[in-house]
């Protein structure tokens, strides 16, 4: 397989080209939305770029309606070919039949399923991703915590919960922190930002000015990191 470009008004339109033991050309827009060309190995390359070329009407059409679909559907929509963020990395998601399990191969994330009803998908993404949000919750968080320490922090329980409107609490009555799932999708550098911002609180329980200067003192990007979290993770499942 190789990759080639080529360039129709100004848009450039990437295929995979597969080399096989055919006479033909044959040309199609997969579920990812990759637009995939199979040659015979004797056909010359300048033919299967001026064929690819002659179906760019075809292909943009193709792609702007698969992308038109998509905009419609709700956010929480789990499909192929649907990006989901994964600590700051976007995956391709490939949903495919069989027995249940999660597994990355490059960009790709496939999600082997025999679910079909998209709530009951929705779920088993969700608990996937709580299994993978317990170890790297901890993990961030012992590395976070020698930060707050010299305040008199404890070591928090961390409760996780998938949430829609806030990224974390803190309840320091309890000692504990709670942590929104949807965390997951953020690079742990923004993870990092909102362990900190509950583990202050056990110091200083509202947003006063004392607050956000021991936050800065500790934490000095701490806003440019939030400002991530809240423009580039804001939408999920
Ligand atoms: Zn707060």
């Amino acid at each position: 397989m190789s990759l080639h470009t080529i360039e129709y008004q100004g848009v450039g339109i990437e295929y995979e080209l597969l080399r096989k033991d055919v006479k033909y050309i044959n040309l199609r827009v997969n579920k990812q939305g990759r637009v995939v060309v199979s040659a015979g190995k004797k056909v010359p390359f300048s033919v299967i770029e001026e064929f690819v070329q002659s179906k760019s009407i075809w292909i943009i059409t193709h792609l702007a309606e698969m992308e038109k679909l998509r905009s419609h559907l709700p956010d929480s929509t789990l499909f192929t070919g649907k990006t989901v963020y994964f600590l700051g990395q976007p995956y391709q998601l490939s949903l495919e039949q069989g027995a249940p399990y999660f597994a990355f191969e490059g960009d790709t994330l496939h999600m082997v399923t025999s679910l079909s009803e998209q709530t009951e998908l929705r779920q088993a993404y969700l608990s996937w991703l709580k299994t993978q949000a317990v170890p790297k919750f901890s993990e961030i968080l012992s590395r976070i915590y020698p930060l707050a320490e010299p305040y008199s922090v404890p070591f928090p329980v961390v409760k996780i919960r998938n949430m829609r409107s806030i990224w974390g609490s803190c309840t320091a009555a309890g000692g504990n922190i709670r942590l929104n799932l949807q965390l997951m999708k953020a690079d742990e550098g923004c993870i990092e930002q909102v362990i900190l911002h509950e583990l202050l609180h056990f110091v200083h329980p509202n947003h006063n000015p004392a607050f956000y200067a021991l936050l800065t003192q500790l934490m000095p990007d701490w806003k440019e990191r939030k400002q991530r979290l809240e423009t580039k993770y804001k939408d999920g499942i």
